[in-house]
């Protein structure tokens, strides 16, 4: 079984430093993180025996179960699912990263409750970048004023953007919603806001995201196999 995640991992490395090289990317400046939501704690500690320290998980509870019982193991955890107002707390205490932050007072509760022994709280603002893919992120039109506002609050640390766009196998059809969301981010450049993280692409448009300038690809189902 440990062999298998391993096996998966280096199929994956392996495709994201191939698109890396296809695409005239530095080596090395696409982070992987392993999207390990509904896999038990026993599946996130061979798949970090193999070598992978950041894990993304998108439900508060069942995350916290296994930031718990897994703490020994040092790993980087990421939260990228839906943030409701009743949850920031937990959120706030537990992760190193929030890549879903859609409102500016879901960032501003996280702010608040982000605890002072910590670093402060990295997050992305998730974009709505395909209106029929979700109900979840803002609008672009919002972008700007929101991003000056989070970039603001004391106890975030405001690193990018983050999307989810609608699900497609055509190459061409992948990169045009991911070309928007790096745009986005570079218009936020120019106005001086400094972000280093486009947090796009998945298990089966990761090669798409890097050729648009992905800087971490959010990865499942081909590391741990398909849900059931
Ligand atoms: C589940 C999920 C992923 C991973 O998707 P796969 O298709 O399994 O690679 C990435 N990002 C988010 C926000 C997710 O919820």
């Amino acid at each position: 079984m440990t062999t298998d995640f391993a096996d998966r991992l280096h199929v994956v490395q392996a495709r994201i430093r191939a698109a890396e090289q296809r695409f005239r990317r530095l080596p090395g400046s696409v982070k992987l993180l392993a999207v390990s939501k509904t896999r038990p704690a026993a599946a996130i500690a061979a798949m970090a025996a193999a070598g992978q320290r950041c894990f993304g998980e998108n439900y508060p509870q069942e995350a916290l179960d296994k930031i718990i019982e897994l703490a020994a193991l040092g790993l980087e955890w990421h939260f990228i699912g839906p943030v409701q107002a009743n949850k920031t707390r937990s959120i706030a205490e537990r992760f190193a990263w929030v890549h879903s932050v859609d409102r500016l007072k879901i960032a501003e509760r996280l702010s608040a409750q982000r605890p002072a022994a910590l670093p402060p709280l990295n997050v992305c603002l998730q974009v709505n970048i395909d209106r029929e893919a979700t109900k979840h992120g803002l609008d672009e039109a919002d972008l700007a004023t929101v991003a000056e506002a989070v970039a603001a609050l004391p106890r975030l640390r405001l690193r990018g953007l983050m999307a989810i766009p609608a699900p497609t196998l055509d190459f061409a059809a992948q990169r045009r919603p991911l070309a928007r969301l790096r745009e986005g981010w570079e218009r936020l450049n120019a106005e001086g806001l400094a972000l280093d993280t486009l947090s796009m692409g998945m298990s089966d448009d990761l090669e798409a995201a890097i050729a648009e300038g992905a800087t971490l690809v959010r990865v499942g189902a081909a590391l741990f196999g398909p849900r059931g």
